[in-house]
């Protein structure tokens, strides 16, 4: 089995209004059985509906106008995503901090109308975390690998630095994981 620990970054305003995200930014690091890195994934998209990020996404994100503007659209860079994950021999599960990273990418298919049923095969980390810890909400990324010890590395909200992240903290309990748990969908 491969794991696809995979951290979405999305265009976001600091009032959530009526507009839709999209997927700006897709990062990733896929893992064997032996916790062996794979390989690693890094793609700016340019969103569709609102190409122009505003300044409220880019300080969050620390992505910028000009790396989404040099970016291929969703389509492309999906298709892209997926042969990389079909380059590694073998099934995959994709995990991530949360079920958002996964509806993310099931918005962006609807949008562009393009299938989003490789995206089944989904755990959440951040759920089944708070499971393993008897918690009664399941804490954020920071706030894991604070109560972890783990150094938060790279920046934050940056896709690829925070896929790394996760991946520290999908080792450490990589015989907990309920990989069987898997998205049901309707
Ligand atoms: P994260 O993986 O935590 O970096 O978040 C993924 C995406 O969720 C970001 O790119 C934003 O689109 C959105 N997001 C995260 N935190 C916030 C926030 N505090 N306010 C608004 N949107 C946010
Ligand atoms: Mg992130």
């Amino acid at each position: 089995m491969n794991y696809i620990i995979v951290d979405l970054e999305a265009t976001c305003w600091e009032e959530r209004g009526d507009k839709r995200n999209e997927i700006i930014e897709i990062g990733a690091v896929c893992v064997n059985d032996n916790l062996e890195v794979l390989g690693e994934y890094c793609q700016f998209v340019k969103p569709k509906n609102h190409p122009v990020l505003s300044e409220f996404c880019t300080k969050l994100t620390s992505i910028t106008q000009s790396q989404v503007d040099c970016a291929d659209e969703a389509p492309k860079v999906i298709a892209s995503f997926i042969d990389w994950i079909n380059s590694f021999d073998g099934d995959y599960i994709l995990c991530s901090w949360g079920h958002y990273d996964r509806v993310q990418f099931k918005n962006d298919c609807e949008l562009h109308s393009i299938d989003w049923s490789w995206t089944h095969r989904h755990i959440s980390l951040k759920h089944q975390y708070g499971k393993i810890k008897g918690l009664r909400r399941p804490p954020g990324m920071k706030r894991a690998l604070k109560s972890e010890k783990i150094e938060l590395e790279g920046t934050h909200h940056r896709g690829i630095d925070d896929a790394k992240n996760i991946l520290k903290i999908f080792k450490k309990y990589f015989q907990q994981w309920d990989f069987n748990d898997l998205f049901k969908p309707k």
